[in-house]
């Protein structure tokens, strides 16, 4: 069911415009209205899921099944040399739009997007330890 106030439900329905690029019965492929980097785009479900998790496998299949091929048409298109791939989920992950959507970034060496991966390490047996609490819930 899709949502009445949701942006992205607007824009999936064809009700609000969007520069869009592909779509296909699950999903639709717009650019950013916001771009990080230019040739951003947003690949939005048709249905409306909050997040990933909420989202049926066999829809998710459907909606990413050209997502390569996205990828690098946007990424020719603007002559990047990389990209980045990304879904945030919830608030705290910065997800502002509460409509399962993915990010394509276009990327290049040097362009501060996304700058800083504070990464750290596991004490001794923590890993193990959420590990086997991750596979319980599987
Ligand atoms: P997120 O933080 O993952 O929820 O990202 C939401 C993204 O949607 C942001 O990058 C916004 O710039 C983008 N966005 C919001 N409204 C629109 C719109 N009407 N058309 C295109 N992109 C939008
Ligand atoms: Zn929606």
């Amino acid at each position: 069911m899709n949502s009445e106030d949701c942006i992205f439900c607007k824009i999936a329905a064809g009700e609000i415009p969007a520069v869009k690029i592909w779509e296909n019965d699950s999903a639709v492929a717009f650019l950013d209205i916001a771009p990080v980097s230019d040739g951003h785009t947003l690949i939005v479900s048709k249905q409306h899921y909050k997040t990933l998790d909420e989202c049926p496998p066999e829809y998710l299949a459907k909606m990413l099944s050209e997502v390569g091929k996205i990828a690098k048409a946007v990424t020719e298109a603007v002559d990047s040399e990389g990209y980045n791939f990304l879904c945030n989920n919830g608030r705290a992950a910065g997800q502002l739009v509460d409509h399962l959507h993915f990010h394509i970034i276009p990327r290049n060496q040097g362009d501060g997007i996304l700058k800083g991966w504070p990464s750290s390490e596991y004490p001794e047996g923590r890993a193990e330890e959420i590990a086997e609490k991750i596979k319980k819930n599987l």
